[in-house]
């Protein structure tokens, strides 16, 4: 279940007077929630939460309408995809052992650094290391294995997560600096791959005219679009900046679905069984 589309920072973003951020403040559009995604095992009548954003609140409740959560898994240490942790702790849900699947290297990071660190030295969260490509099972038919994939990694490093239900697998891959650093080459890794949910952070190169987009390197939605031509995995876009103008109906949005992909919805489900 597809919890949040948009980039670490959400939408309308604080300050940010673009035509998005106004149309959202104005009514014409939807707030949307950094992105995130719930899963759900309906035999085992259990949940777990991708990404644990700022808007954690939020897609805590959605996703546990559902089935009680049974535990998070991180993707990296950037602002819209671990703070969410801290709702956990004592202030707020006063959480006992909520298993945290992440990497070594993540989990370090939270070990060393308050207020994270309180957090599992109080047992809120009880971490479980991943090892990247080691694939685990968290019931019957629902296992998860952590992907390496090259990002800013100033603090942790990344993975993306592949979900292997009974019978379909999906991709879920928020942040990566480039494609071409990703081994095997991200089509022929597709080939085994259902669903992928992928990094649309930007259109084009022209949407941060203030910003040199080079210190915050994403692939182009373009330029993966047009890397992906003919897969026959289901690509849909995740992690849009506020910026991107695939947000809205318009000739960006026209191009993408033209190539059989499309930006992904709040809310909307896949299933893997
Ligand atoms: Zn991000
Ligand atoms: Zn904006
Ligand atoms: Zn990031």
């Amino acid at each position: 279940m597809l919890l949040g589309v948009a980039q670490d920072g959400g939408a309308p973003q604080p300050g940010c007077h673009c035509a998005h951020c106004e149309a959202i403040r104005a009514g014409a559009a939807p707030r949307q929630h950094v992105v995130s995604l719930g899963l759900v095992d309906w035999a085992t009548r259990q949940s777990w939460l991708i990404d644990a954003t700022p808007d954690f609140p939020a897609q805590y409740d959605e996703l546990t309408t559902h089935a009680p959560m049974a535990g998070i898994l991180l993707t990296h240490a950037h602002m819209g995809h671990y703070p969410g942790l801290l709702y956990l702790g004592a202030e707020a849900m006063n959480a006992q052992g909520m298993p945290v699947y992440a990497t070594p290297r993540m989990l370090a990071f939270l070990r060393a650094h308050a207020p994270w660190s309180d957090l599992i030295i109080d047992d809120h969260l009880r971490p479980i290391e991943m090892q990247p490509g080691c694939e685990h099972a968290l019931t019957p038919d629902l296992n998860i294995t952590p992907i390496s994939v090259p990002h800013r990694d100033e603090y942790s490093d990344t993975v993306a997560w592949l979900v292997h239900g009974a019978a379909r697998t999906l991709f879920y891959c928020p942040d990566i600096d480039h494609w071409n650093a990703f081994t095997p080459d991200l089509k022929s890794w597709l080939a085994d791959v259902d669903i992928a949910l992928v990094d649309g952070s930007f259109f084009s190169p022209h949407e941060l005219p203030d910003r040199d987009i080079a210190q915050i390197p994403h692939p182009l939605v373009q330029d993966t679009a047009r890397l992906l031509t003919g897969v026959d995995t289901e690509v849909v876009f995740v992690h849009l900046n506020h910026t991107n103008p695939l947000w809205r109906l318009g000739s960006e949005r026209a191009w993408l679905q033209a190539r059989g992909f499309r930006v992904g919805v709040f809310g909307e489900r896949w299933r893997l069984d």
